[in-house]
């Protein structure tokens, strides 16, 4: 429910048709936000288009696209360009691997690369001039633990979800003072479709891993209302992370020289 004078903008929410997208739906409906959903499967859509006017009372309109295919891409991209009404982009449409590298066919890790960061990366893009701009707007972007955990599942997808912390953070650095907010979520194993889908029924997970894509969203909402910019909703102590990324920053003054590290015992040239 929107309790301030000034309306809401529009969300648009990619991978909106199920699972961790279609909570999001629900739960950004709630607060008040008209809603431009999109996916590829037009039923599922205008189903739960029904459902959030219904509940919340709110304007929601359905764009049906399939993000690897370039001409849909560009018919939305065409709409974070043109609409200013649209202040939030959730990059959450993506599909994952539980088969290793070895054992993929080339056909399954172009389409996770073309959605997971080529669509991801085209939408943020159109969207985010408009916000710097109107010095206003947010992009919630789903990553995945595994982008801290590249031994778990397939290394595609791994690499996919690390390319979206990266460009997060660095999407933060670039606006985050020009009135644009970034989030990078990053879900352990979430009870959805997208289990199925990769090659393992979430069923087949030990059920002391997998959170309900309810409880996940609820926690990344609360992330995003603390402006944080990484948000990893299982983690018990951010310390843990704080620590982390604190290593990762101290790299920073040595991580480029003039000469190699003394440790290479390389002969140096004049
Ligand atoms: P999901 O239920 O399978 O949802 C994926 C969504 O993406 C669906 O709405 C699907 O809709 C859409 N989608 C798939 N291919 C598309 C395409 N080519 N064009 C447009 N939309 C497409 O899985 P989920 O768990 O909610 O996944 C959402 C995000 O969370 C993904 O980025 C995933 O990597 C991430 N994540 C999931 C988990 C987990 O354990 N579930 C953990 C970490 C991160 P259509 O089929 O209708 O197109």
């Amino acid at each position: 429910m929107n309790t301030s004078a000034t309306p809401l903008g529009k969300a648009l929410i990619t991978g909106a048709s199920s699972g961790i997208g279609a909570v999001y739906a629900d739960r950004l409906a709630r607060r008040g936000h008209p809603l431009v959903l999109v996916a590829r499967d037009a039923r599922r859509l205008a189903e739960l288009a029904a459902r959030m006017k219904a509940a919340h009372g709110v304007e929601v309109e359905v764009l049906v696209a399939d993000l690897t295919q370039t001409a849909d891409l560009r018919r939305v991209e065409a709409r974070l360009e043109s609409d200013a009404a649209i202040s939030l982009l959730v990059n959450n449409a993506g599909v994952g691997a539980t088969a290793p590298l070895v054992q993929s066919t080339p056909e399954s890790l172009d389409a996770m690369l073309l959605l997971n960061v080529l669509a991801l990366t085209r939408l943020t893009r159109a969207a985010v001039p408009g916000f710097v701009a109107r010095g206003q707007g947010a992009v919630i972007n789903i990553a995945s633990i595994v982008a801290l955990a590249p031994e778990l599942l397939n290394g595609v997808y791994s690499g996919s979800k690390a390319f979206v912390v990266n460009l997060s953070q660095s999407l933060h650095h670039e606006v985050g003072d020009k009135g644009v907010q970034v989030q990078a979520v990053l879900p352990g194993a979430t009870h959805t479709d997208f289990w199925r889908l990769a090659g393992v029924p979430v069923e087949h997970l030990p059920q002391g891993i997998v959170m309900s894509a309810e409880d996940m969203v609820d926690a990344a909402l609360v992330g995003f209302d603390r402006r944080e910019l990484i948000t990893i909703p299982s983690l018990p102590d951010v310390g843990d992370w704080e620590r982390a990324d604190a290593a990762r920053r101290a790299l920073g003054p040595n991580l480029s020289r003039p000469k190699p590290a003394e440790r290479y015992g390389v002969a140096l040239s004049a």
